[in-house]
């Protein structure tokens, strides 16, 4: 099976790595070309120039890039993929978009006999080494059947979520509730240490009690009180999915004033620390307005 990948960004590339082998044939393509070099040289796989010329002739095509306007710029920019599509390939998009932007893509794909589905992930990098990715996808069954060996490649727990876009609905809602766990937990934390309770021992609690979250067990124990914050998984990334998360609400018309504040609060986290700076670094933001450090 012909596989054209695009995006070997942080988690890009570790997916990936899944696919450069038998009975898979892969071609990568990066925009920044000497990553793609690094990849291909080390997995012994093909590389593009171009989207145009990494797609041709492949029967599948994935991208994991940052937002669904990177995946139309792939489509319809300079070199761009949509004129080299093969009819009857499938776009796998493991980014994590935005679902009218998804929808509106299958649509102009299909009519040019080429199909799609939303395929984000999570489980972070962890999970994206071990080819144990939860994958939540949008679309039809019978295209989904087409290419589950690809996604089982990478994926482990693989759930359909409905129609073409669910996939990004749900991913963004998760990622808007992992933005709210982060900046809780920092709050909370940054109480008890004005309280003078050591957030070692806070957390030793609160995990054995009813205010746990993913944050409080692995993300703060790991990244904050060791002051490690390795970079997985970019701020600005998390903020792009809490804004995805509030937009669809208001779509919707349901209404989530935390999911909002959340939203304004990683603007923020974003505007203060910059593009690079890993998601769980926004509790800095709590320690520096509060004056401590959580460690
Ligand atoms: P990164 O920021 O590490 O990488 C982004 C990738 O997109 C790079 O390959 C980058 O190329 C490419 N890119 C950026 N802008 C453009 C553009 N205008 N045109 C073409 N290519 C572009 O992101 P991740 O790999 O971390 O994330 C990818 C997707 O997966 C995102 O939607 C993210 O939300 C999601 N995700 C990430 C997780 C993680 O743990 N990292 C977990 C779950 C989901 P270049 O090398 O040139 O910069």
């Amino acid at each position: 099976m012909k596989i054209a990948f695009l995006g070997l960004g942080d988690i890009g590339a570790l997916i990936a790595s899944h696919l450069a082998r038998e009975p898979f044939e892969l071609v990568v393509w990066n925009r920044t070309a000497s990553k793609a070099n690094d990849f291909a040289q080390k997995q012994g796989v093909g590389i593009a120039q171009t989207p145009a010329q990494a797609v041709t002739g492949a029967e599948v095509i994935i991208t994991c890039l940052p937002s669904s306007v990177e995946v139309e710029a792939v489509l319809h920019g300079e070199n761009g993929m949509l004129e080299s599509l093969r009819k009857g390939a499938v776009l796998i998009d493991c980014t994590s978009g935005d679902p009218p932007t998804s929808r509106s893509i299958a649509a102009e794909l299909g009519g040019r006999g080429v199909d799609f589905i939303d395929a984000p992930v999570s489980g972070g990098t962890t999970a994206a080494k071990a080819g144990t990715l939860t994958v939540m996808w949008g679309g039809d069954e019978s295209v989904f059947e087409r290419v589950r060996p690809v996604i089982e490649a990478f994926g482990k727990k693989i759930v359909h979520a409905g129609p073409v876009g669910a996939g990004d609905a749900l991913k963004a809602v998760n990622n808007a509730l992992l933005a709210v766990h982060i900046l809780s937990a920092a709050e909370g934390l940054a109480v008890l240490v004005k309280a003078g309770v050591n957030p070692a021992t806070a957390l030793d609690v609160i995990n054995a009690s009813s205010g746990r979250s993913n944050s409080s067990e692995n993300l703060i124990p790991q990244r904050v009180l060791t002051r490690a914050f390795p970079r997985t998984f970019r701020l600005a990334l998390l903020e792009k999915d809490i804004g995805i998360a509030a937009v669809l609400a208001e779509d919707l018309g349901v209404l989530t004033p935390l999911i909002s504040l959340t939203a304004e609060r990683f603007h923020e986290a974003r505007e203060k620390l910059g593009e690079e700076a890993d998601h769980v670094e926004a509790v800095k933001m709590v320690e520096a307005e509060n004056g401590l450090e959580i460690k």
